[in-house]
């Protein structure tokens, strides 16, 4: 079997501006993100891709290329490529799994694959989240208890503006009172789509084992099992003769 092939893909800005979070992820979000995969998956071939780069480092070749791809981003949602978005989404159409991160609820490529605004209640309170697996049987519930916690993060809140999950694996529970469905699971096309909520720039997130546990079993849970390159074929030969009496 070829190795499960991954792209981490970083807005890789906060890191930069953010002395707090440059401390928190000297090598940017992204390597954090990939370090938790490549520790969990050892077979997998892990790179990361970045907004700076040429293309953002999503060209045909490297997302020919890219079996699963995990988008965190926020402040330059805008400055991501709309030719780029619709090379990924017709990734995805074709067979490429997504998991989107965090505040990438507002990136072009969510919004375009759901169809929806998918806003949502936000507050910066260092509170604690309780993430309870509310799919034991799912695979990304894998491993885990019958829920964990992160001692502070951003909270999201409902009403969280997205087309109804076909499978729900999370809810959030944040000290403030709010709940939020936190891990939520679409097809497109032939590709899968998992959005996981925790990830605010400013806490240690993806230092997390079981953070770094839920995206793993994404990152499986996404692979593709097949490619379906959309042709729109013209069917001039039908098996069977049309209008023949019997
Ligand atoms: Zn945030």
């Amino acid at each position: 079997m070829q190795p499960l092939r991954v792209t981490v893909w970083g807005e890789n800005v906060h890191e930069h501006k953010n002395p707090k979070v440059g401390a928190i992820y000297p090598r940017g979000m992204h390597s954090a993100i990939a370090e938790g995969v490549r520790e969990l998956i050892p077979g997998a071939v892990v790179t990361t891709a970045t907004l700076q780069e040429s293309e953002h480092g999503l060209t045909v070749e490297k997302l020919a290329a890219t079996d699963v791809l995990t988008w965190w981003g926020h402040m330059a949602h805008n400055d991501v490529s709309d030719a780029i978005v619709d090379r990924v989404q017709k990734r995805v159409l074709e067979g490429m799994g997504l998991i989107v991160l965090h505040s990438g609820h507002y990136s072009k490529i969510f919004k375009r694959l759901l169809g929806t605004t998918c806003s949502l209640a936000w507050r910066e309170a260092d509170e604690k989240e309780r993430l309870w697996v509310c799919n034991p049987g799912h695979p990304i519930a894998q491993g885990l208890g019958t829920y964990f916690e992160l001692p502070q993060e951003e909270m999201y809140g409902e009403p969280f503006a997205i087309p109804a999950p076909e499978e729900q694996v999370f809810i959030s529970w944040f000290e403030g009172g709010e709940v939020f469905r936190s891990g939520c699971c679409w097809r497109r096309g032939n590709g899968k789509i998992f959005y996981f909520r925790p990830g605010h720039e400013t806490y240690p997130t993806y230092l997390d084992k079981n953070v770094r546990k839920v995206i793993a079993n994404a990152v499986e849970w996404a692979r593709p099992a097949g490619v379906w390159i959309d042709s729109c074929p013209n069917a001039k030969n039908p098996p069977e003769k049309i209008g023949v009496k019997k």
